[in-house]
């Protein structure tokens, strides 16, 4: 069989593999290519590139810093960790660079209002800020549970003048969130925009959003090189959706030697129903859209998943994400909540650095690999985002008191 080539991918139907596509009602099918023609055309356009490169770089403050933890790659006893800083992007988070790309296409298009579903918060803030930016109505559908943990971040929508939406059905979490921001936008799908928030749902997003984030693995890439002189051994990052992820695992498909890992949301642990382990316990079917591996249960229900991370509780996951894993090219492993928030603490009193309890998952299982291997392999980490949005949570959680 010819080997296939894991850069040129979706094809054009929007397929990974069997994963994907666009499983949509006509109408919709209709609207979604349209945004994937304005998408392909206007991404060959030079005003544009060079309207996002400069938005990258001055607004948002790319590249980000790649930065070796010495002293918690020390305390794994084992090989160096290096932390791709996402959380030093403006916003907060890896969200702002499609947020960015999203909103443009939205403008470009002559959409009047951007809708979007949030989890932890991230993607609503960084949207609310980008249609500030560029000066387009925003909306935001987030679940009643997560407006209360992560209230920082529904405080700063509400400045940057977007409008919040309280999702009371189901289990308050993300899933509903997305449920209702589809609802809102099949009301005028014509000139409503619906910015998904990682690389799910039907065909283009997955494909575009991996584009805007793609330039972190690039960016970790040559930084790698250019710090230690060579690729690093492994590429670690934590999973929900899988934006961040993809954005890093992109610029090291083709390199063998390096092996890419995601990091799930182990929740109270894989035996039990409360996680959001999608690779690890998924199977096929479809969601919002698309095919990938679903937390469903024997009748095909979707079901109720549970992290104490807000942005990585979706019972589906990106359809490339999908294929990699039965290709083996990408191994999934999961970490748990109380993992998590141990690494929450640990990374802030270690390297003054206070990650989102969502890249915590990916450090903590980064320090686990670390302490198994020798001191001289490297590995890159993606920390996806700052964790200013956790500190009530888990400090509650903890039951600290100063
Ligand atoms: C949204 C979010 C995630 C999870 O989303 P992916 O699409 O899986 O990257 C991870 N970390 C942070 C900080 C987030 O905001």
């Amino acid at each position: 069989m010819e080997k296939l080539d894991l850069t040129q991918m979706p094809d054009e139907n929007g397929f990974f593999g069997e994963f994907g596509g666009q499983f949509v009602p006509d109408h919709l099918k209709k609207i979604m290519n349209d945004i994937n023609d304005a998408y392909e055309k206007i991404i060959k356009d030079e005003n544009f590139q060079k309207e996002l490169a400069s938005l990258y770089k001055h607004y948002v403050g790319r590249p980000s810093p790649i930065y070796h933890a010495k002293k918690l790659s020390e305390a794994a006893g084992g090989a160096q960790i290096y932390l791709k800083r996402e959380d030093l992007n403006h916003t907060g988070s890896h969200k702002i660079n499609h947020c960015l790309g999203e909103a443009l296409l939205a403008k470009y298009m002559g959409k009047t209002k951007v809708i979007a579903e949030t989890g932890a918060g991230s993607h609503g803030a960084a949207l609310a800020a980008a249609c500030a930016l560029v000066g387009i109505p925003c909306e935001i559908h987030m679940g009643a549970i997560d407006i209360e943990r992560e209230a920082p971040n529904v405080t700063r929508m509400h400045i940057f003048g977007a409008k919040v939406v309280s999702v009371t059905r189901g289990t308050q979490t993300l899933k509903d969130a997305v449920d209702s921001a589809f609802e809102e936008l099949l009301r005028d799908p014509d000139n409503f925009f619906y910015a998904i928030g990682s690389v799910v749902g039907p065909h283009p997003f997955p494909k575009m959003v991996r584009d805007f984030q793609t330039m972190i693995g690039k960016e970790a890439r040559e930084q790698m090189i250019e710090l230690t002189g060579r690729l690093p051994d492994y590429a670690v990052a934590c999973v929900g959706g899988g934006s961040n992820a993809m954005g890093l695992f992109n610029a090291f498909l083709l390199d063998d030697e390096v092996k890419l890992i995601g990091v799930e949301p182990g929740g109270k642990g894989l035996d039990t129903e409360f996680h959001a382990a999608t690779m690890n316990k998924g199977r096929k079917g479809m969601i919002h859209g698309f095919k990938c591996y679903v937390l469903q249960d024997e009748r095909g229900e979707v079901l109720p998943v549970y992290s104490v991370a807000a942005g990585l509780d979706y019972p589906g996951v990106g359809p490339q994400h999908c294929l990699l894993r039965d290709l083996n090219r990408v191994q999934y492993e999961s970490c748990t909540d109380r993992e998590a928030i141990d690494m929450f603490m640990n990374l802030s009193r270690m390297e003054g650095i206070i990650p989102a309890i969502e890249s915590a998952h990916a450090v903590a299982y980064a320090v686990k690999l670390a302490s198994t291997l020798p001191k001289d392999k490297n590995i890159v980490v993606t920390l996806s985002g700052r964790g200013d949005k956790d500190i009530d949570a888990i400090i509650k959680e903890l039951n600290l008191k100063f």
